[in-house]
């Protein structure tokens, strides 16, 4: 065994106490240091020892290699000081040991060999320092704390290493688990990084689109608009945000239709730049943040689905149909085309509603809009616009013929009546149509005119289309010519009454006349009722003509019964601007009286839907007239919408059962049924029952049977001039 001369002393510790201070102030203290202080020779060991006290770091005495590889074997140590020379070998071993083993503790040798090849071979053995005995104290604990001082760093160093990993995989965690695809592009606009979200979304495998341009992942009816915002390369406020676009859905790449091919998708994105030495920046590519907004894109759409379409059939609505019709009207003014527009109105359905019940209606709109669909083009536009109202529009026809087809279709379409629940029910429709360029150039024009033609049809006995025509017009503005005429005309006695017989079928004979007014026009000629009452009720001539009709038909029955048809009633209409005129039922008396007539020899016609206008008013006033024994029908009986009460609270004598059910009689088992119950109501109220509008034998057979006694129609006779009748009246059974 060697011994080295021992310099460091216990005391000399003492002897330097601000040294020995100087390290315990170190600042590596949360490393919990431990010496192993390896030599043979105790006074040696317990000099070091002495030394290293004051640091406060712990030191323990191995006195051989044995020693040393147990105690290294149990625990770490921070550092360990090791003689070379040992007594049961030397302590190359305790080096190789600490080396083979891969321990962190640092090892300084002290020894009294100093030969340069010790030194080395005890460096390249992992030693970090060499101390040659003897020894300044300074010297070994320099080399102490020095070496105390690189562990400390090494550990710190690993700490932070440690911790930036975590912090690392904690942003890629993020980055991969965010709701949204972030993604960097390279200044080629190819993907240098793109999370996790690609794949989950899009069904893209992110590794693979590395590389790849942007535009792979674009839906290609979005290329252009993508390429401002993947190619942005603003990082001020001015940059893009929220810009909506469509990806590619790899997911559902074999589907056809293009909502489940494209996501639609929000982007907001920002160009990089980096500053280099010069201190100048330079653009280094765009990262970007792409969220899926296709959750949001389907509850807007399915809310604009909603503000365009009506909920019960699901066609278009009024809003929808007026964008499209622009968009139309736009396009034939381009290509100097035309289009036509068709106003469709279920005939009577408030009544069928009301016996059927809404339900039970809702399912027939249902059903009527899928038979109408039936008769249209692909780019027609069938809308719903009320109640029983549709607006068709045919962005494209050739000519007028066009139009009459699809008009033609669909009334061809009810001639079969709807199978509802057991019964047939026929669907019939008064269609109005207008058409660009000829009847408007824009939306309101030709709306109105297409309601217009419709009306019209409505008057003239339903179930039929009609073109728009300006002798239809009903503007007070456009009608202002016509109005002035017939204000004329009531002054100049251009008017002129006919009568329509109304025959009681079981005595074969005229029991009344219903007096039509007729304009007598000096360029139109005789002019029919639905070209002019229409304005008279808008611009309140209603009641001049209305006046002009009492006192005329009056005058007529005075005629007749002058010439001894004593027993004839004579119907005359009248509207409710005329009831509401306070002085009406003073008026009737007044005619009357004037003419000598008996009150039961007048029957009022007032029609169901205008009674419905004022409710109140009717009662009144038909009461105040029926009180004073003038008669009280209700004409068009049955189109009215009402609910059928109010006839108890009116004084009825007759009801007048509206034309368009005569019609349907024989197609729709509906039309019968409605027939057959109007007839039973008015025999249980102990009313009048007349059929209007009796056209066919037919017609007339089946009323018969179903006990209906007065009839009204061309199958009679037309309206006529009273001296045109009179030959029939002399007759006893005159019909
Ligand atoms: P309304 O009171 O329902 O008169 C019946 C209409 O049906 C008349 O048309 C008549 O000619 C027509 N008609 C009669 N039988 C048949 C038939 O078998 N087949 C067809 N297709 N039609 C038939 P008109 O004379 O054109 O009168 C139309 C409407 O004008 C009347 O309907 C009435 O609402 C109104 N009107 C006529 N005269 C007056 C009047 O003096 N004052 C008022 N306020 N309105 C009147
Ligand atoms: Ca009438
Ligand atoms: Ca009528």
């Amino acid at each position: 065994m060697t011994t080295s001369p021992v310099t460091t002393l216990p005391t000399q510790a003492l002897l330097f106490p601000e040294l020995a201070n100087a390290y315990t102030t170190s600042t590596y203290r949360d490393l919990a240091v431990s010496i192993l202080v390896v030599d043979d020779e105790k006074r040696a060991r317990q000099s070091v020892c002495d030394l290293i006290k004051p640091t406060g770091y712990r030191t323990i005495q191995a006195a051989s290699v044995k020693e040393a590889l147990d105690l290294l074997k149990q625990r770490p140590f921070t550092l360990a000081l090791v003689d070379l020379n040992l007594t049961d070998g030397s302590g190359q071993e305790i080096l190789n040991f600490v080396q083979e083993q891969e321990l962190s503790t640092r090892l300084i040798v002290i020894s009294g060999e100093s030969t340069f090849s010790n030194a080395t071979e005890a460096l390249r053995r992992g030693a970090c320092d060499f101390i040659r005995k003897p020894y300044l104290p300074t010297a070994l604990l320099d080399a102490v704390s020095m070496t105390i001082e690189k562990a400390e760093l090494q550990h710190r160093f690993e700490q932070v290493h440690e911790q930036l990993r975590g912090s690392e995989e904690l942003h890629r965690f993020i980055v991969n688990n965010s709701p949204d695809i972030i993604y960097m592009l390279d200044e080629q606009g190819r993907f240098s990084f793109i999370n996790n979200r690609a794949e989950s979304l899009l069904g893209y495998n992110s590794n693979k689109l590395i590389g790849q341009h942007y535009s792979t992942i674009v839906f290609s009816d979005d290329h252009e608009k993508a390429r401002f915002a993947f190619n942005e390369r603003r990082t001020n406020e001015r940059n893009s945000k929220g810009v909506e676009l469509r990806l590619l859905n790899q997911n559902n790449s074999e589907v056809t239709f293009v909502e489940a091919r494209a996501i639609s998708v929000e982007l907001t994105a920002m160009g990089v730049y980096t500053t280099n030495h010069s201190d100048s920046t330079e653009f280094i590519g765009t990262y970007g943040v792409i969220r899926d907004v296709s959750e949001r894109k389907r509850s807007e759409a399915l809310a604009q689905y909603h503000r365009h379409h009506d909920h019960m059939t699901g066609l278009p609505n009024r809003t929808l149909f007026n964008d499209r019709l622009q968009m139309a009207l736009a396009q034939a003014k381009r290509s100097d085309g035309q289009l036509a527009i068709m106003f469709l109105d279920v005939d009577r359905f408030r009544l069928i509603n009301d016996s059927i019940g809404h339900l039970a209606g809702d399912n027939l709109l249902q059903m009527i809009t899928k038979s109408l669909k039936q008769c249209l083009r692909e780019e027609d536009t069938l809308a719903r616009v009320g109640g029983d109202e549709f607006l068709l529009l045919l962005p494209t026809i050739s000519n007028g013929e066009d139009t009459t087809i699809i008009g033609q279709k669909i009334l061809d379409l009810t001639a079969t009546p709807l199978s509802y629940l057991g019964n047939d029910i026929r669907i019939t429709f008064s269609i109005g149509i207008a058409t660009y360029p000829q009847h408007g150039s824009n939306i309101e024009e030709l709306v109105r005119h297409a309601g217009i033609a419709m009306s019209h049809v409505k008057q003239s006995g339903r179930n039929n289309y009609n073109h728009y025509r300006s002798e239809l017009r009903q503007n007070p503005c456009q009608s202002l010519e016509l109005e002035n005429d017939l204000h004329q005309a009531i002054a100049n006695d251009e008017l002129q009454l006919y009568f329509q017989p109304q025959i009681d079928i079981q005595e074969q004979r005229i029991v009344g006349l219903e007096a039509l007014v007729r304009w007598n026009h000096a360029e139109k000629g005789i002019m029919l009722p639905s070209l002019f009452v229409p304005i008279a009720e808008q611009t309140r001539l209603i009641c001049d003509l209305g006046n002009w009709v009492l006192e005329r038909a009056c005058a007529k029955a005075r005629y007749l019964q002058d010439r001894g048809f004593t027993g004839l009633k004579i119907a005359i209409n009248v509207s409710m601007q005329q009831l509401n005129h306070g002085t009406f039922p003073k008026q009737v008396m007044e005619a009357i009286a004037r003419h000598g007539l008996k009150e039961n020899c007048i029957e009022i016609e007032i029609t169901e839907s205008s009674i419905m206008q004022d409710m109140h008013k009717a009662v009144e006033v038909l009461t105040e007239l029926a009180n004073k024994g003038i008669n009280i029908a209700i004409d068009d009986f049955g189109t009215g919408y009402s609910s059928l009460s109010y006839l108890r609270t009116l004084p009825i004598h007759t009801l007048k059962i509206d034309r368009s059910f005569i019609q349907s009689m024989s197609t729709d088992t509906a039309g019968s049924a409605i027939v057959t119950a109007i007839l039973a109501m008015a025999k249980g109220l102990k009313m009048n029952c007349i059929a209007e509008g009796v056209e066919t034998d037919k017609q007339k057979d089946e009323l018969q049977r179903a006990g209906c006694r007065i009839m009204q129609g061309y199958y009679y006779s037309q309206a006529q001039p009273l001296e045109k009748l009179i030959p029939y009246l002399q007759k006893a059974r005159n019909w």
